[in-house]
Order: structure tokens, then sequence, then C-alpha cells
């Protein structure tokens, strides 16, 4: 099959691509076509953790979309998830450790995973235990499970608003959720060094990228407006269902 499959034009060889792995290999060509992804580490890895595995059955993974995945939470679309590896890329580099705060499906975690390695370690936090189990259950399925088995991957059930003291200080922090002002225990569980990527605001909100220098200082830009579901309390959250 494949060696008819290479004996075909680009175009109709795509056609011919009807697995998930596909799919998910041609939102990541789109994404570089559409200069969001930049770095060939950034496509290797959100090519590896195929986003068909962490979206509900009957949803569309491919399309550049939030889907819904109950408890009034969305995974983010693949272009806001490839931005923000792209941000914290350099930040990601084997054997460092990142938190993702708002956890979710799980897709983040397991993308940071991937990229700081075995000898690294990344941390989901997310306060809907059943969010918690779906994560576990997804990365189990995807190309970071033995990571995840093996230990450098964990995702666990707590106010991520407080972080995840056990581990910190952490090279990345990344937030899922949009904050009314950025938790002060995020800022200081990142290492000198460190970068955080947090959407920022209540209606309006903008991308904010906080870098944390070598002598503690902070400094904090807008990247770009956003549209996030709130960080807020567990209540608060289930309040609308
Ligand atoms: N990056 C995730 C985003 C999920 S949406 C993904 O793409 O799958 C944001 C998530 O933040 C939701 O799962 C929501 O339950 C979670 N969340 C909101 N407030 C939180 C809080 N205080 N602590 C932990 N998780 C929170």
């Amino acid at each position: 099959m494949e060696v008819l499959r290479s004996l075909l034009p680009p175009s109709l060889r795509r056609l011919w691509t009807s697995g998930s792995h596909g799919k998910n290999k041609e939102l990541v060509e789109r994404l570089q076509l559409y200069g969001i992804i930049k770095s060939k580490k950034v496509a290797e890895v959100m090519e590896a953790i195929d986003r068909g595995v962490f979206v509900p059955p009957g949803s569309a993974p491919y399309v550049d979309s939030p889907v819904p995945i109950g408890y009034n939470a969305t995974i983010s679309a693949p272009h806001m998830h490839a931005a923000c590896l792209e941000l914290l890329e350099e930040h990601l580099q084997p054997g460092m450790k990142a938190l993702d705060v708002g956890s979710g499906t799980g897709y983040l975690t397991a993308c940071f995973a991937m990229m700081v390695g075995p000898q690294g370690r990344a941390v989901g936090v997310e306060h809907i235990p059943e969010l918690v189990d779906f994560s576990i259950n997804n990365i189990k399925n995807s190309a970071a499970s033995t990571l995840l088995k093996e230990g450098s991957l964990s995702v666990h059930v707590t106010d991520g608003r407080l972080g995840w003291p056990d581990l910190a200080p952490y090279d990345v922090i990344h937030v899922g959720a949009a904050a009314p002002e950025i938790p002060q225990p995020l800022i200081d569980q990142l290492k000198p060094g460190g970068r955080m990527v947090i959407p920022v605001g209540t209606i309006f909100q903008d991308l904010q990228v906080v870098d944390k220098k070598m002598d503690g200082s902070v400094s904090i830009r807008s990247e770009t407006p956003v549209r996030y579901v709130p960080l807020t309390s567990k209540a608060a959250q289930l309040h609308n269902n």
C-alpha cells in the first residue's frame, strides 16, 4: 500500500491518508503553512500527540477551533496550543520542568512531557476530577503514555490558582484558563530564568508572557488578545451546568 501511495501526486496522496494520524499531520502542516508553527520541534511534538485522541468522541478534532469537553470547559483551538508551545519552546528543553494549570484534556501536558523528555517533568493540575480521569485516559492512548507510566508526567486534582508547590520551581508555567489577575503563587513557583504564559482578563483577555529574570524580578508583556474559559472556583465554573 505504501508503495502505491508514494507513486501518487501529493494532492491525491492526501486523500489516500484517511487514518487519524494522517489528518493530525495535515493539521500540523496547515499550522506551519500559516506561520503559526515555526519550530521543527513543536511540529514534531504536535504530530506525535494526536489531537484526535484528546477530544470527546463525535467532535471534530482536526478543525482549528475549540471543542467543548463538558463541565463548561473546552479544549483550546490547535492554533492556541501551537502558539503557546512556540512561546515556551526555549524553556521546554530536555530535563526541564513544566506546570500546566487547567490541564483539561491533558493535550498540552502531554506535549510538554514530550518536549522535556524522560529526564524532565511535566505536571498538569485541574480542579474537575472527571477531567483529570479523562486526561489520564487520553494520555494513556497517546504517544506520551510511557512518560506517564514512568512518572515524568502526572496530572493532579487541585485548585490550579495555588500551583503545585511540591515540584516547584518550574521552568515553564502554562495557564489554560483566564485569570482576572496573575495568581501570586504561580509567580512564586516560576524559576528564575523561567517563563509563564497566562491569559489575563475577564471580558477582554490578553495572553501575557511573564519572564522571571535571574535576580527574581519579573517582566510582563501582552502577546495577543484571546478568549479562554475563566480560571475560577469549581462551584463558579459548574454553576451554569
Ligand atoms: N489546555 C486545556 C484547556 C482546558 S479549558 C486543553 O486544551 O485541554 C481550561 C481548564 O481549566 C478547564 O478544564 C477548567 O476545568 C480548568 N480550570 C478552571 N479553573 C481552574 C482552577 N481554579 N484550577 C484548576 N483548573 C481550573
